[in-house]
């Protein structure tokens, strides 16, 4: 089965990566540092911008999808990738699965790939959960529980779980999305 019409954009003909669920190719929405809310639009493709934070906050790292995946809530599956510097919206990050932020977002799942640059050497020992700073841990799930707060959405931070479980919820997003809609592009 074809995508739907809505979802025939150029995102979504991008593979999950080359070295899939290990290593998946993130599409950065948010960089690292913003706090502005960019999301591709489902309809035109393009990156839009979704609303300024209510919060006073900025994404802990650059933050999209990946493509040809399906999570529990009904769109591609979020990463979050630790960076040494920004890049940009629409960058394809080849990010290696380094741990899971497991939330809740309005009470449903709302998952989080945590990933590194796979080739970049000042990421080269980071391979687990354990091998990330924890305070970088806290920042980031201080960030998710109070992004939404302003907005009077609840969200609810369930903890982090270690690589291979992120690696699991990557291989269950890609089958939800064969599930739905084919094979795109193998
Ligand atoms: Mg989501």
């Amino acid at each position: 089965m074809f995508p739907r019409r809505d979802y025939l954009h150029d995102y979504m003909m991008i593979p999950p990566g080359t070295d899939i669920p290990s290593v998946v190719n993130c599409i950065v929405e948010i960089p690292k540092g913003r706090r502005s809310k960019f999301e591709v639009d489902k309809v035109t493709g393009l990156i839009k911008l979704d609303r300024y934070l209510y919060s006073s906050s900025v994404y802990p790292g650059d933050y999209g999808f990946i493509p040809q995946t399906l999570a529990e809530d009904g769109d591609p599956l979020d990463v979050l990738v630790m960076v040494n510097e920004p890049t940009f919206s629409g960058c394809l990050i080849e990010a290696r699965v380094v741990g899971l932020f497991r939330m809740k977002d309005r009470g449903q799942n709302d998952f989080k790939i945590l990933g590194v640059p796979n080739d970049d050497p000042l990421f080269g020992e980071i391979r687990k959960l354990e091998d990330v700073p924890v305070h970088f841990l806290r920042e980031v799930e201080h960030f998710f529980a109070t992004y939404k707060q302003l907005e009077g959405v609840t969200t609810e931070p369930l903890g982090w779980a270690n690589a291979d479980e992120g690696i699991q919820e990557a291989r269950a997003s890609v089958e939800r999305f064969r599930a739905s809609w084919g094979n795109v592009r193998s």
